[in-house]
């Protein structure tokens, strides 16, 4: 596309909260946003969230825009030849080299914007979410509303006792709390 001819440099944005937090709502606004300037833009997710749709980044309030389930983050390299813009949504599930990925696409000149839950249930940093956080230019954090006093909510809590960790977003899975609403829940054993 035309600006190529100006020095374009790359960089890597994270998006990043709990649960109902909009955070893959943000993603696809930025995304749109870039497909309205008719950048090309690619979206990946983990192959394993395939809660919804197979071939669609969808967020809980069904705003859609299309993706590509990959298997590893190596993947995510073949796949971006001539794009733009990056998506990557649920980036909490990809493994370790996801954060290498990034960096060589943003070194390309390639404007990368990652998705993913800081935190898992049990409040600790989830998966690589903590290295894309250092290696970002641009780090959000969006958060959701706590359901038991109505703070800012920064924590996913389990409704359930199941304790496999990829087990993935459902309203009736998981709630967001706030630090003092989750820390109570915890010494209550809940
Ligand atoms: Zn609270």
């Amino acid at each position: 596309m035309f600006l190529e001819s100006v020095n374009r440099a790359g960089w890597v944005e994270v998006i990043c909260g709990s649960m109902f937090s909009g955070k893959t709502e943000e993603l696809i606004r930025r995304l749109k946003r870039a497909l309205f300037a008719r950048q090309e833009v690619e979206i990946f997710k983990p192959k394993i969230d395939v809660r919804y749709s197979e071939t669609e980044v969808v967020s809980h309030d069904a705003h859609a825009i299309r993706s590509t389930p990959v298997e590893n983050s190596g993947n995510i390299l073949l796949l971006t030849g001539n794009v733009d813009v990056v998506g990557i949504d649920e980036a909490q599930f990809f493994d370790a080299n996801i954060v290498n990925v990034c960096q060589m696409l943003a070194n390309q000149g390639i404007r990368v914007i990652v998705a993913g839950l800081d935190m898992d249930y049990s409040g600790k940093p989830f998966g690589p979410m903590p290295q894309l956080m250092a290696i970002a230019e641009y780090v959000t954090k969006v958060h959701a509303i706590c359901v038991h006093c109505g703070n800012l909510a920064n924590h996913s809590h389990r409704l359930n006792k199941d304790d496999k960790l990829v087990m993935l977003g459902e309203l009736e899975s998981y709630e967001p709390l706030c630090r003092h609403c989750f820390n109570k829940m915890k010494q209550n054993g809940k």
